[in-house]
């Protein structure tokens, strides 16, 4: 009955948890046509089995504008506050559908004309947020932080399979993400995924490379020859919801740009 995709399930739900439990709780009669949610999540629950689609479903006047705008916002999408609802719901379908897009050799289908209706670009030519809030990772300017000067600007991921398009923006405190660790000097890549923030992650690597831990690849490969930890660079891919997510996409990555050893620094697809 209803035609969602994980990610897009996931998201909806993001949504639904931002509106009021009134709104939400009116939104549960009318898609299942009776009462009977009493909490936030079993509302939210009944309200995804009885959608159509994530379209329709944020097309519905109590899902409001405000929370899919928060909602984008709080992912780090680049998006207009002047926004429409149509065209924050597009933002949205579009969100959902680019990690699955980055991967297009491990799915195998066509954008319909309805999904390339909905490809507009994400900020709007008159936002005047489009200087400030460019994709990719930049440093988060926080006193004490080791890892603003690795943080690369970079929208663009060369891989030896394929490429990467970077949509989103990111700082040393991004959390809940697949990054990737880059070699200045050969362009070698390592892709990692955390629930925790960007920095205290790449610490952690740094630490790791300081110390040239044993076992540990990226370690290995920033102590190697004519290598220094000046080599390292370190970028957000994707923001995600939560576990699934993230290493579903990881895992997608490390195949699409191909940074499996001994083209890249990835050893197995769980290894840290
Ligand atoms: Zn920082
Ligand atoms: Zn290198």
């Amino acid at each position: 009955m209803s035609h969602f995709s994980f990610t897009q399930r996931s998201g909806c739900s993001e949504i639904l948890e931002l509106l009021d439990i009134s709104n939400l709780l009116v939104l549960n009669d009318t898609v299942a046509r009776k009462t009977n949610a009493w909490t936030k999540h079993e509302a939210i629950s009944v309200i995804l089995s009885h959608s159509q689609s994530a379209e329709e479903l944020l097309k519905r006047r109590k899902v409001t504008r405000e929370s899919i705008l928060k909602y984008l916002t709080e992912h780090g999408m680049a998006v207009s506050t002047s926004s429409s609802k149509q065209q924050l719901i597009d933002d949205a379908l579009l969100y959902w559908i680019q990690p699955l897009a980055t991967s297009s050799h491990l799915l195998p289908f066509q954008l319909s004309a309805e999904t390339a209706r909905s490809v507009t670009p994400l900020v709007h030519s008159s936002s005047p947020t489009q200087t400030t809030s460019s994709p990719g990772t930049f440093p988060c300017n926080r006193r004490v932080c080791n890892t603003c000067r690795f943080t690369s600007s970079l929208d663009f991921i060369q891989g030896p399979n394929q490429s990467f398009q970077v949509q989103q923006r990111f700082t040393c405190t991004s959390f809940n993400l697949v990054y990737c660790i880059r070699c200045f000097r050969c362009q070698l890549l390592y892709i990692g995924e955390t629930k925790r923030r960007l920095g205290d992650r790449f610490a952690q690597h740094l630490r790791s490379v300081r110390t040239n831990q044993p076992g540990v690849p990226v370690a290995q490969h920033f102590n190697s020859p004519s290598h220094s930890e000046s080599d390292l660079s370190v970028l957000g891919l994707l923001h995600c919801h939560d576990y699934v997510q993230r290493k579903c996409e990881e895992q997608q990555l490390i195949l699409h740009l191909g940074s499996l050893h001994p083209s890249g620094m990835n050893i197995d697809m769980s290894n840290f």
